[in-house]
């Protein structure tokens, strides 16, 4: 395997909505050249009013710091979308470059969801990298877009050498009990959830996916091995 695959996947808990015990969680690759690559950053430092489901515990900050790392030491960013308790921490990596669908960043500014976590998404577009669907950013780290928890929501796929394949669902299907092909759902946009739950499960047999972590799921996330212990 080439030393610019994926080494390490690191699971972090970054905080909680209390009432029931949802994790809100981000994720640290490694590449086996030393690369650090950060999917999403969790809850920002201060909730925003309104926010009190929300509660803060060891911040993505102190949890790299415990294994070493400073935020400068982050080279990429993949932002899977633009909801406070995905993005809310983007601003503290000043080094690295942020790479979101196109589709997503571009509906963001006129979108009064993401209006919040601005300061934190709006950096300039050189340190933004738009991809456009699909996407291979490095040999073993795949980029899969999968819009209708909101347009341009990405999840992501990992590829391990003891592991095996590992599909981060993120929002698209945020609990176990959720992936389920054809998905009733009568909500705004679940004809696109729908799409989106149908493409991760054809990826999962396609791809022989050994591990699917879904984005919120209190149970699944008891079970997994959380930073400092990782995949590899
Ligand atoms: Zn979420």
């Amino acid at each position: 395997m080439s030393q610019s695959a994926v080494k390490r996947l690191y699971l972090m808990q970054v905080g909680i909505m209390p009432e029931y015990a949802i994790p809100i969680v981000c994720y640290l690759v490694q590449t086996g050249d030393g690369k650090n690559i950060l999917i999403d950053s969790g809850l920002p430092e201060l909730m925003p009013e309104g926010e009190s489901e929300f509660e803060n515990g060891q911040d993505v900050i102190e949890q790299l710091a415990s294994i070493g790392l400073k935020p400068d030491d982050i080279d990429t960013v993949i932002s899977t979308h633009y909801d406070g308790d995905h993005a809310g921490r983007h601003a503290a990596f000043t080094k690295a470059q942020y790479v979101v669908q196109r589709s997503h960043h571009e509906q963001a500014p006129g979108n009064a969801r993401f209006a919040f976590t601005r300061p934190q998404w709006d950096q300039p577009m050189e340190r933004i990298r738009l991809v456009d669907g699909d996407a291979e950013l490095l040999p073993g780290l795949e980029l899969i877009e999968t819009s209708g928890h909101v347009p341009g929501h990405q999840s992501v796929l990992v590829r391990l050498s003891k592991t095996g394949t590992v599909l981060l669902t993120i929002d698209a299907v945020p609990f176990r009990e959720s992936f389920v092909r054809d998905l009733a759902d009568d909500g705004s946009d679940a004809d696109a959830i729908r799409a989106s739950t149908n493409k991760l499960l054809d990826l999962v047999e396609r791809e022989k996916v050994g591990l699917v972590i879904f984005g919120h799921d209190p149970e699944q996330w008891e079970g997994l091995k959380k930073l400092p212990e990782y995949y590899e």
